[in-house]
């Protein structure tokens, strides 16, 4: 039957070179000796240069101020880049992939593609801007909301009744959570600025360890947890860490355990060491993870619909900010889950 709707039709070289010029990616072909042999006009107008580079060597390109900075990246065997940043006077960022060409399997040059993210990178800066804005906005009114709430409380301005206390204890916790999911949004502005980790220290882990466990001694006993704490190491050598930052994964991770599990439950936290790193686990016998949410687990603000059902509260940054300081420490954090079976959630850090 004759195909009306897509008619066949092949493009002239010359067609195809002008659909490539007028792209809005930047292409540049190196042949197999490594010499540039074709530059897209879109990649000419970015980096302000013309046909006249054609031929030279990919180590010229450090006689041209643009070019200079794709070879770096490039370096002079042609790396294989994956979207790699790069940013050009101050003034555009440019997404960088590059790979070999292959003709029948016989390589014949490599292709260099340059993807204009300065639009997307603006948007994602505003965006964290005003993330960061409210966040330091809210957080001075909440903190002097708790402190009004605490003086009352503590009855330096008169007794109170019952009633009131109630109420003024309930205001109490929901102003709590607010200053909570502020200083969460904080941290998460940090490391999309990339500047997160603070000075790292030679530390006792054992010790954040144990002093996040006392500080849930209590709610351990009110849901009748069976809680063990099990070492494997005699000693556990001291490791640089930034002791606040661990101690805020230490307790994400003790906390989710607590608020996942049912009342009665298991609760092992481990800690062991291998030849490089240290091992640290929590497995509880809590509601798991559905295997179609696992994949999400590590995202900011994601929530599994079976733990918005069983709690309420939560924001779904615990994890993600998590993953981040683990990873900054050059640590590794992943997890085992069965629905309705529990979790297991493990992270390493490097001895050395
Ligand atoms: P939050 O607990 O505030 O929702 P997190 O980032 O700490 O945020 O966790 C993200 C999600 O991962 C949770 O909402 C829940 O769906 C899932 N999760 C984390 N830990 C556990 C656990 N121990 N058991 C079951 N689900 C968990």
């Amino acid at each position: 039957m004759k195909n009306d709707i897509f008619p066949k039709k092949i493009i002239s070289p010359d067609e195809a070179l002008v659909v490539i010029n007028y792209l809005s990616d930047g292409l540049i072909v190196f042949n197999e000796q490594k010499k540039l042999s074709f530059i897209n006009l879109f990649a000419q107008k970015i980096f302000g240069v013309d046909d006249r580079v054609l031929g030279i060597d990919i180590e010229e390109m450090v006689n041209f101020s643009g070019l200079k900075e794709v070879f770096f990246l490039l370096g002079k065997e042609i790396n294989e880049l994956n979207r790699k940043e790069l940013e050009i006077n101050k003034k555009m960022i440019l997404e960088v992939s590059s790979f070999p060409l292959f003709k029948e399997s016989r390589k014949i040059g490599y292709l260099v593609i340059l993807h204009d993210v300065t639009r997307e990178k603006s948007i994602e800066k505003m965006k964290t801007d005003f993330v960061s804005l409210s966040a330091h906005q809210l957080r001075t009114p909440l903190s002097s909301i708790n402190w009004a709430l605490d003086t009352l409380l503590k009855e330096r301005l008169g007794k109170l009744n019952e009633s009131q206390k109630t109420l003024l204890e309930q205001a109490k916790e929901s102003n709590q959570r607010m200053l909570a999911l502020v200083r969460d949004l904080l941290d998460v502005v940090k490391i999309e600025e990339g500047k997160y980790l603070g000075k790292l220290v030679p530390s006792d882990f054992l010790k954040i360890v144990q002093d996040v466990i006392k500080n849930y001694q209590e709610e351990i006993k009110k849901k009748e947890i069976k809680f063990q704490l099990q070492l494997t190491s005699n000693k556990i050598p001291k490791i640089n860490i930034d002791q606040e930052k661990i101690y805020s994964v230490v307790q994400n991770l003790i906390d989710n355990a607590l608020r996942y599990s049912f009342a009665g439950g298991m609760i092992i936290v481990s800690i062991n060491t291998d030849e490089n790193n240290l091992i640290f686990s929590v497995s509880d016998s809590g509601i798991g993870i559905p295997k179609e949410d696992q994949n999400n687990i590590f995202n900011k603000f994601f929530r599994s619909s079976n733990a918005t059902r069983l709690e309420t509260e939560g924001n779904g940054l615990g994890l993600f900010v998590s993953k981040n300081i683990i990873e900054a420490h050059g640590g590794k954090i992943w997890f085992e889950s069965e629905e309705n079976q529990g979790s297991t959630f493990y992270f390493t850090l490097p001895l050395k």
